[in-house]
């Protein structure tokens, strides 16, 4: 083996995927921290095509996200931007990156960097007990997230592979790699939070470096939702009709812009089963997003379809079980606002 090759092998490198849509200071803060506290040498930064384990269509294209890491990372050498994951396309499951730099590098010097929100479902990751097999593992702390102390906190299908944890909290795997975890100075941000922000046209000044922001408003990444939806009585309208077409019960709207409410508009509805519900809000955002070209800024409760909220800014969508429905009379709220009479067709 060359010299070149032999030091190569012997470099601690460290491994962070993501969606990175888009990379924000949250991020930057975890590389540096974790790339300080255990000298690592190089960390690969690995934008995903498509995360398997979330649901989230509002993914933009690989390539602005690469350039955005490109542009908050161009200072700092240490720091790589890998586009495996993008070119391959598909679902991206982080066995296969890895073992593309177990092929370059000695695994017990790969270490992988996840935040603790990601960690908390390791065990549903493809090949998980190949990773734990091969390479060790850097979990970061994330604020709502919290870090696991004993061997229970831990996702159940790693449990097994735990040896022992020592005093530093340094977890010692069966197959020799370790779980260490890192305390960071938490900053409390998401890239969901930041879409968000950006698309009600709210400021973002302070979660991303000011070039990647200005490369967001040149390319228009996240554009404001008001561009698309310039009249929101009228998608009030369309939702509601899209919802009755799909033959959704009980369906009201509310005007809520003269009292103090998330929203200035309410739409609700429901089905008569959970899977009714899941159908008909995933119909409504599919419709939406023909129609307007507009992705939800989220949708919360589809994987269980007992209430499920769609939040398009100025409008939020709430679809039901109706049996839920019956439970938490959320009309209730909004009994001092203007209910809307539409005319369903
Ligand atoms: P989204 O809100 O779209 O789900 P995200 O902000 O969670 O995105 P990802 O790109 O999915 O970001 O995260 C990549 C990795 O960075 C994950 O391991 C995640 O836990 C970690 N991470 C994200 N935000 C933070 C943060 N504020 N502090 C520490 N780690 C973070």
């Amino acid at each position: 083996m060359s010299k070149e090759v032999d030091s190569k092998k012997a470099t601690k490198i460290g491994i962070f995927g993501g969606s990175f849509n888009p990379v924000h200071v949250g991020h930057l803060n975890s590389l540096r921290a974790v790339a300080k506290r255990e000298k690592l040498k190089k960390i690969f930064v690995v934008p995903n095509a498509q995360n398997p384990l979330k649901t989230s269509d509002n993914i933009v294209d690989g390539k602005h996200r690469l350039a955005m890491l490109e542009l908050a990372l161009k200072d700092d050498p240490q720091f790589v931007v890998d586009d495996q994951e993008i070119k391959r396309g598909g679902k991206s499951y982080a066995i296969e990156t890895l073992r593309y730099y177990i092929s370059k590098y000695s695994s017990e010097n790969i270490y992988l960097i996840l935040g603790a929100d990601s960690f908390e479902n390791f065990d549903q990751w493809k090949n998980f007990e190949e990773i734990l097999q091969e390479v060790n593992i850097i979990v970061t702390s994330r604020p709502k997230a919290v870090l696991p102390y004993d061997k229970e906190d831990f996702p159940k299908g790693v449990q097994p592979h735990i040896k022992d944890i020592d005093f530093k909290g340094v977890v010692k795997l069966k197959g020799g790699r370790t779980i260490r975890f890192a305390q960071l100075d938490d900053i409390d941000v998401s890239s969901t939070q930041i879409r968000k922000n950006l698309k009600l046209k709210k400021n973002v000044d302070q979660f991303l470096t000011f070039e990647v922001e200005k490369y967001i408003k040149e390319n228009d990444v996240f554009p404001p939702l008001e561009v698309k939806i310039p009249d929101f009585r009228e998608f009030v309208h369309f939702c509601a009709q899209n919802l009755a077409d799909k033959k959704a019960l009980g369906i009201k709207a509310f005007d809520l812009t003269q009292i103090v409410a998330p929203s200035e508009y309410a739409v609700v509805a429901s089905g008569t089963s959970t899977k009714q519900a899941q159908s008909f809000a995933e119909q409504l955002a599919r419709k939406v997003k023909e129609e307007y070209g507009v992705d939800a800024l989220t949708m919360e409760g589809l994987e269980e379809g007992r209430w499920v909220v769609i939040d398009y800014g100025s409008l939020i969508v709430h679809v039901f079980y109706d049996f839920v429905r019956n439970e938490y009379r959320i009309e209730d709220l909004w009994k001092t606002g203007k209910e809307i009479q539409l005319k369903l067709k």
